[in-house]
């Protein structure tokens, strides 16, 4: 299993690797998030026998339990990227690194009121519905600019950039519209340092890659299929 977690890992490099190169884009530029929700604590510590140090939780309570079993290895990067309640942002705001699931003022000022000062500020993505669809988490394509400038004055957190799940196309297929709408959206918030675009999963980073994605979030092409949906 470790040699699987190890191989699988080493084929998202190259696939990103190839993507970058194809598109004449800086080796190394994008950052690879492995989302390791639903999966043990001895996977993601074989990830990071592999090189991995950046990974991906959904779920507050879960990502709890395994930091708590992880915490001998410091330099792991934890980035929060599932819904997130007011009753649980106090946990995430100390416990991560990165929030990149932020969809309303109120979870971006709790975050950042309880940020702890010595850990410097919280980076945070808005979290966009880019489809539209009633029932995803994110704020429509038509307020975030609004968000984020109201985001980006609030102590304690450091507004990065965006993210979105796209909706599956008809097709089943992904397609690139979904990722360039993003990019296209980030140009027109007049935030100049916003330099993250959160973008990609296991079956279409090449497209999310190609569209400007600065960071990917793979999990299942990492540590195989996940026993629960979601
Ligand atoms: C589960 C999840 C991923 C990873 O999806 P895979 O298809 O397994 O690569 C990425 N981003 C978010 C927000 C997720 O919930």
């Amino acid at each position: 299993m470790a040699e699987t977690i190890s191989k699988r890992l080493h084929a998202v490099k190259a696939r990103i690797a190839t993507a970058e190169s194809s598109l004449g884009r800086y080796p190394g530029g994008v950052h690879l998030i492995a989302v390791s929700k639903t999966q043990p604590a001895a996977s993601i510590r074989e990830a990071y026998a592999a090189g991995q140090v950046d990974f991906g939780e959904n779920y507050v309570q879960e990502a709890l339990e395994k930091k708590r079993l992880l915490d001998d290895l410091p330099d792991l990067v934890w980035h929060f990227i599932g819904p997130l309640q007011s009753n649980k942002t106090r946990a995430v705001s100390a416990q991560f690194d990165w929030v990149h699931s932020v969809d309303r003022l109120k979870i971006a000022e709790r975050l950042g009121s309880q940020r702890p000062p010595e850990r410097g500020p919280l980076n945070v993505c808005i979290q966009v519905n880019i489809s539209g669809e009633a029932t995803k988490s994110g704020v429509l394509p038509e307020e975030v600019t609004d968000l984020a400038l109201a985001v980006q004055s609030i102590p304690g957190i450091q507004l990065r950039g965006l993210m979105t799940i796209p909706e599956p196309s008809l097709t089943g297929k992904p397609s690139p519209e979904a990722f360039e709408k993003l990019r296209s959206l980030m140009q027109q918030i007049p935030i100049p340092q916003l330099d993250v675009l959160s973008m990609g999963m296991s079956d279409d980073l090449e497209l999310a890659i190609a569209a400007g994605a600065t960071h990917v979030r793979i999990g299942t092409a990492i540590f195989g299929a996940r026993a629960s949906s979601s």
